[in-house]
């Protein structure tokens, strides 16, 4: 996608509005599935959480992706997106039995991550195939908002539960199938990633009817300039070595899921908006734009740092700014950020916009919720319109006048 080609897009379509390029999205799932090349069983699971569009789920369906789900509404757009069944894999926190229940009866696979739920719906459905997810408390990343594999952290059955785990199954006789582990959103040390991963093969030994292991995702992407990513060819070929040798051990060839989320879409997302206002202060140039976190809330929730350009000035002199939205509280997209000057009404492009950005979009300050366009051989289809008033009104139930007085 060129400067020109998104300038026309927010011509065509109006700001704000996210783009996402498809060939971003090939070359990065053929990226994954080459690195994992001598592993005979692989299968990709692509974590709808990050960019949940149902045009989004088809695209990844054609190249051949399962989806990893964490609530029943995303298993259900994921079977309205054409997903069979057996494709979609169900990785819920601190959710009910019933919904548990309803998913598995809908052919989905079910991975439970607490041996509460373990017990009770082991002992209720005994032949159910079950996933366990395991929390092998290593840490991946230094924040602790992404680091879910710790020793405080809400997810997955402790690694020091195991003997109590595995006390349930022998006495529920369930049929476990796979474990799985996601350790958090950041990978950049394979020795400890691999570390996490010779936890999860020694606890594999104590199930005799597996399937699969499941080593959830945590890939990173650069977000801006000098950021290191996960090195997927490094990590390729270790952990494909590693695990045939322990397929040998096993005695069987398993199945390696990977489910990653931001690792297949972050990067092929583009937000664009409109600059509305140039302000001055003693000590800051302010531009306003047309948006604010209701639409990207990743800089005010996580402190990211999606790098930003001027597309509409891509050539002019590089000035300080500070990036904020129009939301009334404080809404603040960058500080200090060197960006070709700005005039108003110009076209700034967020990167890094496809994960985590509009599916984590809001209506707050009453504002609507922006289109979203996918680029494919060369031009743009919208895929999601803009929202209008009426969206804001739906569900919502006046009081009858007499009640109002
Ligand atoms: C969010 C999530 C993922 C995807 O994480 P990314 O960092 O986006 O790759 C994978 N598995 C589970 C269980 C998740 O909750």
């Amino acid at each position: 996608m060129q400067p020109k080609d998104l300038l026309q897009l927010t011509e065509q379509f109006g700001s704000p509005i996210y783009v996402y390029d498809a060939e971003k999205i090939k070359s990065q799932y053929n990226r994954l599935t080459k690195a994992f090349s001598k592993v005979d069983n692989l299968r990709i699971n692509y974590a709808m959480k990050a960019l949940s569009n149902v045009a989004i789920l088809q695209l990844l369906k054609e190249m051949g992706s399962g989806l990893d789900t964490v609530s029943i509404q995303e298993v259900l757009l994921g079977l309205h997106a054409g997903y069979a069944p057996e494709k979609i894999f169900y990785t819920p926190n601190g959710v009910s039995l019933e919904e548990i229940e309803e998913v598995n009866a809908m052919g989905v696979q079910i991975n439970i991550d607490n041996l509460s739920i373990l017990e009770q719906f082991g002992t209720k459905h005994p032949d159910v195939p079950v996933c366990i997810r395991i929390n092998p408390h290593v840490m991946a990343g230094g924040n602790t908002n992404i680091s879910v594999g710790h020793i405080d952290s809400k997810f997955g059955i402790s690694i020091h539960q195991l003997p109590h785990l595995v006390r349930i199954v022998q006495n529920t006789k369930m049929n476990i199938v796979g474990i799985h582990m996601h350790t958090g959103s950041d990978i950049l040390d394979i020795e400890v990633f691999l570390y996490a991963a010779e936890i999860l093969f020694d606890a594999a030994k104590n199930f005799k009817n597996l399937e699969f292991l499941d080593f959830g995702s945590g890939f990173k992407v650069p977000y801006k300039k000098d950021d290191i990513e996960t090195d997927i060819e490094e990590l390729g070929k270790k952990l494909s070595k590693r695990f045939n040798a322990f397929c040998k051990e096993y005695g069987k060839e398993l199945t390696l899921i990977f489910e990653p989320g931001k690792f297949l879409v972050s990067e092929a997302g583009q937000f664009l908006v409109k600059v509305n206002v140039i302000k001055q202060t003693t000590s800051t140039v302010f531009a306003g734009i047309d948006s604010g976190f209701n639409h990207l809330i990743r800089p005010m929730l996580y402190g990211s740092q999606h790098q930003i350009d001027n597309i509409s000035n891509p050539k002019g002199k590089e000035r300080f700014y500070s990036v904020v939205g129009y939301i009334c509280e404080t809404d603040t997209f960058a500080n200090n950020r060197r960006i070709p000057e700005i005039k108003e009404g110009d076209i700034l492009s967020f990167r890094n916009a496809g994960a985590y950005c509009y599916s984590m979009a809001s209506n707050y300050n009453s504002r609507y919720r922006p289109a979203e366009v996918l680029w494919m051989n060369g031009k743009g289809h919208l895929i999601r319109a803009h929202e209008t008033f009426e969206d804001l009104l739906k569900n919502q139930i006046p009081l009858p006048i007499e009640a109002t007085v």
